[in-house]
């Protein structure tokens, strides 16, 4: 735990465990509801001051963490292979992403405009400024442990605020890093507070209770989500979602089959399929199915599965063993409904795969609205193609999820690629591109999918306050 600029434990603590060999990696603290009370009070002490301070030294200090957050790459990366499981390249790269949320916030900290607004009386004058929200109460997941928590910090400390993070139980290694290089980049005590812990829900409780916590941002399930918004509605705090995606992947009869099928593969697989944007029903026109299916096995036939520290790792384990039975359950159930299990399809346990949680890269043919992963969210290296035959039926097909967060489209027709832009029902659409983020650009879902928007301008102003003044003259 890091309250009030201390580090610090009870004795409790649980264990991290490294899901490629099921081996304890550390024990850390395992804090309660009343140690959320206390980060919550240190919050709340320490933000008069800090949201005094000029932007110009808030952003001063998110320059120096994002100096040391790139000096200390190699070893945050480490950390994150060892305890989330993902090879150590996509590693070294998110923590570069996570980095550039410290910068561009850095930047944007400087650009808190406001307004002043013409009145209808002379002797009137209006002003308009933004301010710091107050103490921001943050939830973060484990399947990207560092940019998730740099995403939320970042546009939180540049707007003046104050926070307390609990980070999720499988990653608390990479948040007391980060929080160890922020204290190192000069916060002061009390600004940032850490609540590592084995039992989340009494620590969300005081989170969405608490009367001095004013924000409450979180990354996870929809269903946590919606928990923590329906507990956090009767206090009116402002909540930032960013919840589950169900992802479409449209290949049109136009596109390039094998072009479009390598962009697939790769976003598909991302974090071995562990992301809320990868595709999870890829809607492939049927006269392009053929050379569409050959490419992606092709592909995911050189995908070597293992522990993300080995050279050539492309498939690291899954976070834990219930994510490794929902992919056996999903696969059964599309296999008994009719669908084509064209490669993989089964957990792996032998030989170097003993110890962990893994599952080989599969794809699945001729998937029908029948199958649970037609609806359910993934999460997981399965992917799951729906051959489909008329153009015009597709964007509805698409849209017919309750979740509403990223969609792909391969196209070379620009008529297509502007009317799928336009009618799709997500926040986050790529046109033959699968890699729509970017600190600098607003990620966020419609729907099921959450609230608010996080990165770009719209990230900063989920932590501030419209305040306006009217001056008589
Ligand atoms: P996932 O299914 O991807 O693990 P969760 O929504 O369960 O997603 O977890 C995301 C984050 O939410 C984690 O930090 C986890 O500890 C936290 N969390 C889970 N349940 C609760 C709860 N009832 N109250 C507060 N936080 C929770």
């Amino acid at each position: 735990m890091f309250i009030d600029g201390k580090w610090g434990s009870d004795g409790k603590s649980f264990d991290v465990t490294n899901p490629a060999t099921g081996e304890t990696i550390e024990a850390v603290a395992d804090a309660s509801a009343d140690h959320a009370v206390q980060a919550i009070a240190a919050a709340e002490r320490a933000f008069p001051d800090w949201s005094r301070t000029t932007a110009y030294h808030r952003a001063a200090i998110l320059q120096k963490a994002h100096q040391l957050m790139l000096e200390n790459k190699q070893q945050l990366a480490e950390l994150m292979t060892l305890e989330q499981g993902k090879p150590l390249r996509a590693a070294l790269n998110e923590v570069q992403y996570g980095a550039d949320f410290l910068q561009w916030y850095a930047e944007e900290a400087k650009r808190i405009y406001g307004t002043s607004i013409p009145s209808a009386r002379a002797d009137q004058r209006f002003m308009v400024q933004h301010q710091a929200v107050g103490v921001v109460a943050a939830i973060t997941p484990w399947n990207y442990p560092v940019s998730m928590i740099t995403r939320k910090l970042a546009p939180a400390l540049a707007a003046g605020c104050t926070v307390v993070l609990k980070p999720a139980e499988d990653t608390p290694l990479c948040a007391m890093k980060i929080f160890s290089l922020l204290q190192e980049a000069g916060i002061p005590d009390g600004v940032i507070n850490l609540v590592t812990s084995s039992n989340p829900e009494p620590i969300g409780d005081v989170f969405c209770t608490h009367a001095a916590v004013r924000k409450i941002t979180f990354t996870g399930s929809t269903a946590v989500g919606r928990h923590l918004a329906t507990l956090a509605a009767p206090h009116l705090k402002r909540v930032s979602m960013e919840l589950g995606g169900h992802a479409p992947f449209i290949v049109y009869p136009d596109a390039d089959p094998v072009h479009a099928a390598k962009g697939a593969t790769l976003v598909k697989f991302l974090n071995t399929g562990q992301a809320c944007i990868c595709p999870n029903r890829i809607y492939v026109h049927r006269d392009s199915i053929d050379p569409f299916v050959s490419t992606m096995v092709e592909r995911v036939g050189r995908m070597q599965v293992g522990n993300g520290m080995d050279a050539g790792t492309a498939i690291g384990p899954l976070i834990n063993s219930k994510a490794l039975e929902k992919m056996e359950r999903q696969v059964s159930d599309a296999s008994a409904k009719g669908a084509d299990v064209v490669c993989g399809g089964r957990s792996l346990s032998d030989g170097d795969h003993a110890g962990g949680c893994f599952f080989a890269p599969t794809v699945l043919n001729s998937i029908t609205p029948a199958m649970d992963i037609y609806r359910e969210e993934t999460f997981g290296p399965v992917a799951a193609i729906i051959p489909f035959d008329d153009k015009d039926d597709v964007l509805a097909m698409a849209n017919d999820t309750s979740y509403g967060l990223a969609a792909y489209v391969y196209t070379r027709d620009l008529t297509t690629a502007m009317q799928s832009f336009e009618r799709l029902q997500f926040g986050i659409i790529g046109i033959n591109d699968i890699n729509p983020t970017s600190a600098a650009a607003p990620f966020g879902g419609m729907k099921d999918s959450g609230l608010g928007r996080e990165g770009a301008r719209e990230g900063l102003q989920e932590y501030l306050e419209t305040k306006l003044g009217g001056f008589s003259v």
